[in-house]
């Protein structure tokens, strides 16, 4: 017998077909994932691709045994983070760290007004805990630090970036063109503080680092990924497949060639911006329409955390012409509140509304009071609600496995894998490609991991493999994954 009355019957019908336009099929996985290894390969032959595939001149990964004590900062795109990091050289480390929200105004004024911020962070932190660097006999020990700017940058050295857009609401006209270090390094002159910025580092870069500097196997790490405000990865390539390096009229800068690899920082936020095998919805549109870079970023606006509350907050607007949040059943929605406001609802909502099991919804009518403005919802909302949050949490996951496996197949590691699989003794252990993840979304998102190793699994007609694809892979959350990837990169320095 059920507990709804025909009218939320026929409103959680129409969440359902709401939440089945996000459905993702194993054959668009597949689909996804062609393209994917196409415009891979074009970005490695050319430059100025919409994904980028950026040379990071870092051309060896970490093995745990690097030692020292280094600052970091990260800029990510919600929050700036100043930490200090002591490397133990056993693959393990001590971090001090603290956070700040980056003020809003910040983010769409001048560079002037974001990096002297920044500087001020910085400040603050060194002041309080190392204060040591202050006393004039010791004056002149600079601390150096790794500078983790999760944007687009032409980097032409270990310090030197050129900003090359803005992605995650930012919008600093003044700043692009500009080294970022320097802009960094000028305010922190202002405020006479002993640090000097050594290294411009990606958090997908810094992502990697900190994982081969951590994780288990003997084995580097492949590829770091971001699922956080943005999404983005970094993986290591082998320097002849990177043909753009050798092109005689681009300005590429000097590398050590000696390891035959680089690592690469793809920017595939920008994966498929032509629109040929991204799934689309009338919800993706109106946020893309409503966003500040129309058509650029279209893989990031449908897998991160700047999007997913939007994409929701749309859905649940369209649903509310069918009957969602019946005024008449006593129901009230504030109508300035978040969900008239475009960007308003935090991503978290859909993990808080995803983990509910409460028998009837009290989590979710809960946060609809207190994030979107509705109060007394039904349970027949919030299971509308929750039906549509299903569907595009699961999208998010199911996309986020095609980098994961266009990258693992590209390399080769998949293949020396199924080889290695091939060869061993029964039980034998056969090392895995290891991936290091970071960012809110695939650590609080319940289900991302399942939902992106069920997409993993269904690609496996694509790669022909008598090993599956997605044992093959090892993910493991990079815990303060840019500070100590950053640390790491300042090292080297
Ligand atoms: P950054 O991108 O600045 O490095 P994070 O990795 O913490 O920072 O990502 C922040 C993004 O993650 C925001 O868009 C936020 O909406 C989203 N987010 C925060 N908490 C959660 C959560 N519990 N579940 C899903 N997404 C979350
Ligand atoms: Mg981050």
């Amino acid at each position: 017998m059920s507990i709804l009355s025909d009218k939320e019957e026929a409103l959680l019908a129409k969440a359902r077909s709401i939440g089945a336009e996000f459905v993702y099929e194993p054959e668009d996985v597949a689909k996804g994932v062609r393209e994917y290894l196409n415009l891979m390969e074009q970005g490695l032959k050319h430059s100025k691709q919409a994904m980028t595939m950026i040379p990071t001149y870092v051309t060896a990964v970490p093995n745990g045994t690097e030692k020292g004590v280094y600052l970091a900062v990260d800029l990510g795109g919600t929050n700036f983070r100043v930490c200090s990091i002591h490397l133990h050289g056993d693959s393990k480390f001590t971090l001090t760290q603290a956070k700040t929200p980056i003020p809003k105004e910040l983010m769409i004024g001048t560079s002037k007004g974001l990096f002297s911020f920044l500087a001020k962070q910085i400040e603050d932190f060194v002041k309080k805990h190392h204060s040591d660097h202050f006393e004039p006999e010791t004056s002149y020990s600079q601390l150096k630090l790794g500078f983790t700017f999760s944007f687009p940058v032409e980097q032409v050295a270990l310090n030197k970036g050129y900003l090359i857009r803005w992605t995650k609401g930012f919008d600093i006209q003044d700043a692009i063109g500009k080294d970022v270090c320097e802009l960094l390094q000028t305010e922190i002159d202002a405020l006479d503080l002993p640090v000097r910025v050594v290294a411009l580092v990606n958090d997908t870069v810094g992502t990697l680092m900190a994982r081969s500097y951590t994780s288990p196997g003997k084995a580097g790490t492949l590829l770091g990924a971001i699922f956080g405000t943005g999404t983005n990865g970094a993986y290591v390539e082998k320097l002849p497949r990177i043909s753009k390096l050798f092109n005689k009229t681009e300005n590429y800068g000097e590398y050590d060639s000696s390891s035959g690899v680089m690592v690469i920082n793809t920017e595939w936020g920008a994966f498929d911006n032509a629109m040929k095998v991204l799934p689309d919805t009338p919800y993706d549109r109106a946020l893309d329409k409503n966003s500040v870079n129309p058509g650029m970023q279209m893989f990031e606006k449908r897998v991160s955390g700047m999007f997913l509350g939007e994409i929701l907050r749309n859905a649940i607007v369209a649903l509310m012409a069918d009957g969602l949040f019946n005024v008449a059943h006593g129901t009230s929605i504030d109508e300035n509140g978040p969900l008239f406001t475009p960007w308003s609802i935090d991503t978290s909502a859909l993990s808080t509304i995803q983990a509910d099991y409460t028998s009837s919804y009290t989590l979710t009518k809960q946060l609809l009071e207190r994030d979107m403005g509705v109060s007394a919802a039904s349970t027949g909302d919030a299971m509308a609600v929750k039906a549509l949050v299903y569907g595009i949490g699961k999208r998010s996951a199911r996309l986020s496995a095609i980098p994961i496996a266009a990258t693992a197949i590209a390399t080769g590691a998949y293949e020396k894998y199924k080889l290695a699989k091939a060869e061993a003794a029964e039980g034998e252990e056969v090392e895995k490609i290891d991936i290091g993840v970071d960012g809110s979304v695939v650590e609080y998102y319940p289900g991302f991991e399942r939902y992106l190793r069920e997409a993993l699994r269904d690609i496996q007609p694509l790669v022909h493999g008598a090993a599956g694809l997605e044992e093959a892979i090892r993910i493991g959350i990079a815990k303060d994954g840019s500070g100590v990837g950053a640390a790491l990169i300042a090292l080297v320095a």
